[in-house]
């Protein structure tokens, strides 16, 4: 019954069924845990361990332990998941390549390459998902030249053939690094060595590369050459470029034809409104949002998790149950006030709202990933790395005051974004500013 239930996705009403049971077995608490992980609830799915390690007489099995691994992948869950795979390693929960390849997933996605390399090279079999895993963890964190030597010594043991997906994991390599040239040859061989018709996903890789490089025209050129219609994703990839250059004429058109795909999509919406701002046409910024209120379009709000005293923390920019919110607010406060003792300036152009500038940095302040960053400052101890796992890209400015506290408060920042990795250290990006 609560399998049935949670397959439906009435989690409520499996999780009564649950609470009202007199007895419970390790199949009863893998059934919860497994639903909630599928059901994008790892936080729930997590609480739902400890507990069982609390009430039950049960010590969890491999089922268990791949479903708290993905979960933890997506919450970005570094040290719960390091709690698992030591219990592994402890308690010698036999190893196998898919357990193993989940491990590789979710120490790059909790940001920790390394780990994930080592997990990596110890594998005695390797399939071409695990390939493929290791291929788009370096690509996420922006290291496109080791993701690109992986692939090429995947080609050259030549136990598995490479598939779509891990085309996409290499042109995203390409991409987040701005290597073009290897891009475009990368893109050419699917067809002719392997045989496999580039996806949409793939045209978006690609265009994204080339409008990142500003080559919009090769882009286009691409766009109108593809076999399928361009989806939501090529449009939006090249509207991101079009960003990044300030291309207002190109950048409104696309915009145009996205938001006639998809009327009710609000990143559209932000994005052309920001390209508007960013050209100084903040008229026409105006009139996109008056347009957005009468259609009733409302932004999605951001949502940042960190990992502190054992648990995932949520703080997203309204809404926010946390106690601790007067104390965050006034580290954020004082830590502002240094930054900008080290030259830090708001980028208030990104700010939607219709406010004075004094307002707009309050609204930049109250940003998910900052009461984080503020929250992590607070709770981590000095000189440890803090690590946040971000909903949505993380936005320009936020971007600029991280840099300045990894360097002014000497900590490693790790941002994971919807996109990919940023690593901030010593002032500076992995990404240097590309994203
Ligand atoms: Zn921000
Ligand atoms: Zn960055």
């Amino acid at each position: 019954m609560i399998g049935g239930y949670l397959r439906m996705g009435a989690l409520d009403l499996a999780k009564q069924l649950f609470a009202d049971m007199s007895e419970r077995n390790l199949v009863t608490w893998n059934t919860m845990i497994t639903g909630f992980v599928q059901a994008g609830r790892g936080r729930e799915a997590l609480e739902f361990f400890h507990k069982m390690q609390r009430s039950a007489r049960f010590d969890p099995d491999k089922i268990t332990l791949a479903s708290l691994i993905s979960a933890c992948s997506r919450l970005g869950a570094l040290d719960q998941g390091k709690w698992i795979h030591n219990y592994m390693q402890k308690w010698g929960v036999p190893m196998d390549v898919v357990i193993e390849t989940a491990l590789v997933d979710m120490y790059a996605k909790c940001g920790c390459i390394k780990r994930s390399l080592e997990v990596f090279r110890e594998m005695n079999y390797k399939d071409v998902l695990a390939w493929t895993a290791m291929i788009s963890g370096l690509a996420i964190h922006g290291q496109g030249e080791e993701a690109l030597d992986v692939f090429k010594q995947m080609l050259v043991e030549g136990k598995c053939k490479p598939n779509q997906v891990t085309f996409t994991g290499v042109l995203c390599a390409c991409t987040h690094s701005g290597l073009v040239a290897e891009g475009r040859q990368y893109f050419q061989t699917m067809r002719s060595i392997y045989s496999i018709e580039p996806q949409p996903q793939h045209y978006a890789c690609m265009v994204d590369l080339l409008g990142r490089a500003g080559l919009f025209g090769e882009a286009e050129l691409l766009i109108s050459n593809m076999p399928v219609e361009p989806d939501v994703f090529v449009w939006g990839a090249l509207l991101g470029g079009c960003k990044m250059h300030g291309n207002l004429e190109l950048g409104e058109t696309v915009a145009q034809r996205l938001l006639s795909l998809e009327p009710l999509n609000h990143a559209f919406y932000v994005q052309l409104s920001n390209l508007y701002a960013k050209a100084n046409r903040f008229e026409d910024a105006k009139k996109l949002r008056t347009t957005m209120k009468d259609k009733g379009i409302k932004k999605i709000p951001g949502c940042s998790l960190i990992e502190a005293d054992g648990r995932v923390h949520e703080f997203s920019v309204h809404v926010s149950h946390d106690p601790l919110m007067e104390e965050i607010k006034i580290v954020l406060e004082k830590v502002t006030r240094e930054l900008k003792l080290a030259g830090y300036v708001p980028d208030v152009k990104e700010v939607l709202l219709e406010i004075d500038d004094n307002e707009k940095e309050q609204s930049l302040l109250q940003h998910s990933e900052r009461l984080a960053l503020a929250f992590g400052l607070m709770k981590t101890e000095a000189g440890s790395p803090i690590r946040i796992i971000k909903n949505l890209r993380i936005c320009s400015d936020c971007h600029v005051a991280f840099k300045f506290i990894s360097k002014i408060f000497k900590r490693e920042v790790i941002v994971r974004d919807c996109k990919r990795f940023h690593h901030f250290e010593g002032g500076h990006c992995s990404c240097k500013d590309y994203w």
